[in-house]
Formats: C-alpha cells, sequence, structure tokens
C-alpha cells in the first residue's frame, strides 16, 4: 500500500513490529543490562535477579548456593581460586506500617538520601503479587516560603497505594516485611550509548560477570575460577561473607557501579571517575585496600590492551572485596567498577563503552593469573629472607 495514501498505517506497522519483537532490535548484551535493570532485588529478597543469574550461570559449570542465597559457579578445574563478585541486591526497602487510613511506612534498605525518597513511584511485592505506590510529597502550594527548601526527612516518609484503609491495603495482599523497589525501567538516553535505569549498583557488575564467564569458558584460563552473585552487599557485604567464607579464594576481584562525578556540581575530590572514561579502579574505598601488586598487574594488563582505566579513591563507599579480602586467611583483591552517576537513586546512568572495557580487563586480567603469578601476588616474604 502506497505510503501516501494510509502514511499512519505504516508508522503503526512499525510501531507494532518494534513491539513484538524488541530482542531483535537491540543487541544480546544490552537485553541483558535491561533485564538486569528491571529485575527487582532488594536485599534479601534477590529472587529475580537469582534467576537471571543461576540461567546464565548453568552452562558454565556446576552451581551452588549459600545460606545467604548467593550463587556460585565453578568454571576450570585446576589452578589458582580466583573469586569473581558482583552483588544481585539493590537499593530499596521493607513495608513497616500500616495506617488507619491506608498509608504504608517504609523501613529503607541500603544507603538512601533522604532528598532521593519523596515523589516517587514503587514497587511493593507483595502476597498476590507486585502493588505499585508513590511516594508522598508536600505541595508547594500550602508550603509556607521559610519551609521550601527545607530538606527532606525520611521520618515524614508514606507510601499512598491508591487504598482508602488498612482493610483495602490487606486486600491488596501487603503486610508488614514486604519487599520494595524503585519503579523505574531501562531506556538508552538518545541514542547516545547511554543507559538510563535503576540498580546499575549492581546489576552493572552482574552483567558484566556474566558476559566475562562466557568468553572465559570459550577462551579457557588457567585457573578455578569461582563467579559468585551474592546477596545482602547493601546492608553490609553480608552474602560476600558467606561465599567467600565458603570459596576461600586465592585472589578476590569484585565488580561494582563505580563511581561518575563529571556531572555539575560536584567536588573534584569526591572522584576522580567519569562517564566513559573506562574501569574505575578503586585503591581507597572505606570498606578495603586494593592489594598493589594486584592492581600493577591490572594497570600492566589495561596498558598492553590500549585499554583506558581510571584510578579512584572514594570514601564512604563499601564493596564486596573488603570481605573476600578477609576469608581463609587473608586473599589480595581489588575492586572495579563500572562508572555510575546518581547511583542509589531511581534513575542512574552508565555508558556502554565502559562496559564493554571492563569486561575485555577482567577477562584479560584472569587469563594473565596462574599459579606462578598468584604465588608472586600473594607472595609478602621480604627480599633475603
Ligand atoms: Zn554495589
Amino acid at each position: 500500500m502506497p505510503s501516501r495514501v494510509l502514511p499512519g498505517l505504516f508508522t503503526l506497522t512499525g510501531a507494532l513490529c518494534a513491539l513484538a519483537a524488541p530482542a531483535l532490535a537491540e543487541d544480546e548484551t544490552k537485553a541483558l543490562l535491561k533485564e538486569l535493570s528491571n529485575a527487582a532485588g532488594p536485599p534479601g529478597y534477590e529472587e529475580a535477579v537469582r534467576a537471571i543469574m543461576v540461567r546464565e550461570f548453568k552452562p558454565f559449570g556446576p552451581v551452588s548456593y549459600d545460606g545467604l542465597g548467593s550463587v556460585i559457579v565453578e568454571n576450570g578445574a585446576s589452578g589458582p581460586k580466583i573469586m569473581l563478585d558482583a552483588h544481585m541486591d539493590e537499593l530499596g526497602g521493607e513495608t513497616r506500617r500500616v495506617t488507619t487510613d491506608g498509608f504504608v511506612t517504609m523501613q529503607m534498605l541500603g544507603g538512601w538520601l533522604d532528598e532521593a525518597l519523596p515523589g516517587q513511584r514503587w514497587v511493593i511485592i507483595g502476597s498476590k503479587g507486585p502493588v505499585r505506590a508513590v511516594s508522598i510529597i508536600r505541595d508547594v502550594h500550602v508550603t509556607p516560603p521559610e519551609e521550601r527548601a527545607k530538606p527532606f526527612n525520611r521520618d515524614q516518609l508514606f507510601l499512598d497505594l491508591g487504598a482508602r484503609s488498612a482493610g483495602d491495603v490487606a486486600a491488596l495482599g501487603v503486610e508488614p516485611g514486604d519487599p520494595v523497589v524503585p519503579d523505574s525501567s531501562f531506556d538508552e538516553l538518545n541514542g547516545s550509548g547511554r543507559y538510563i535505569g535503576k540498580a546499575w549498583d549492581d546489576r552493572v557488575g552482574c552483567a558484566v560477570v556474566i558476559e566475562a564467564l562466557k568468553r572465559l569458558a570459550a577462551q579457557g584460563h588457567p585457573n578455578q575460577l569461582f563467579v559468585a552473585a551474592t546477596t545482602q552487599e547493601e546492608i553490609g557485604l553480608r552474602g560476600a561473607h558467606t561465599a567467600a567464607e565458603i570459596i576461600r579464594p586465592d585472589i578476590g576481584i569484585a565488580i561494582e557501579g563505580g563511581m561518575a562525578g563529571d556531572q555539575p556540581g560536584t567536588h573534584p575530590d569526591e572522584t576522580n571517575g567519569r562517564l566513559g572514561g573506562g574501569p574505575d579502579i578503586f585503591l581507597y574505598d572505606s570498606s578495603a585496600l586494593p592489594n598493589r601488586r594486584l592492581v600493577k598487574l591490572l594497570r600492566s594488563v589495561a596498558s598492553d590492551k590500549g585499554l583506558p582505566v581510571q584510578l579512584d579513591l572514594v570514601q564512604g563507599y563499601g564493596d564486596d572485596s573488603a570481605e573476600m579480602q578477609k576469608a581463609g586467611g587473608g586473599a589480595p583483591t581489588v575492586n572495579i567498577g563500572v562508572p555510575v552517576r546518581y547511583m542509589h537513586v531511581h534513575n542512574g546512568v552508565m555508558d556502554r563503552k565502559d562496559f564493554d572495557a571492563t569486561v575485555d580487563l577482567v577477562v584479560d586480567l584472569i587469563q594473565h593469573m596462574d599459579a606462578g603469578t598468584v604465588s608472586q601476588i600473594r607472595d609478602f616474604t621480604p627480599a633475603g629472607n
């Protein structure tokens, strides 16, 4: 049919095709990042993310679990034990109290800024399925001028479920203790190769370890590789502790949402990370110091491969490497971040180029490790002894 007769039909047909087959329009890696970002997984309720990780891990080796729900896949039967880690949980909350008029208060889980909480959409995972909610916010028309610039306090946080009574809330299948996550969906920002979504901390790491595992399994590596997807990182690195206790790694590598501070309004000493600047190697955070020989190896691997890396020191940031480095008598570790802007809020931004470079770097690093390299990294004997 000629387009001049019914131009609208062609637009509609195109739109329907796009709706029917999104996977064909997107590359597989982008589809994986989208699936992981959209999955709900607050601390202690990582089920949806765990299902994805198990599906992706299974083809590459035996899958096991620790007692807190972390998933471990093993690839490679001999050589040093390398633990490659990303955490599955995201910032979220739990419903706490239902008021008589049908509002619900929330216990926050993870490091939320109070100012990120009001006026947002949320999903509660109730006993009858997902329940949508919006956090209340005061209307400017009734707020006295002197109170308009006041910071929000989380004690004033209530969720509005559209309910008129506590009975309505119960009928929706919501009670105290139900998991809550931000309601926010993946998108690409205007064809920029920059992706918005929730939970890049640490779903971007989950995607890195999956892609790295696929390539390492296909190309080979001289190690016993344990890839761990851990739980409850945001409330104290708990799953990393239990997983590392089982694995007792010789070397630990954490993959995280890294910091990007190249948006307006940041202090230059907050972070050295920029979006698009490549993987962020953490030289300091409040939970861990990396092993210096491991960092040296990482930097030489990156330079041989022509991969850009960023060196970062971040206060007020913890990561799973802190638990890996204390397991089994101690292990050299490093934390590598894919830079993310606006990490602990509803909409973070990451750059696809940083993701691809991080996968390249992790694959190359693990291929460069073997019994000799690992024993050199682990050797603290002073010269002449
Ligand atoms: Zn994280």
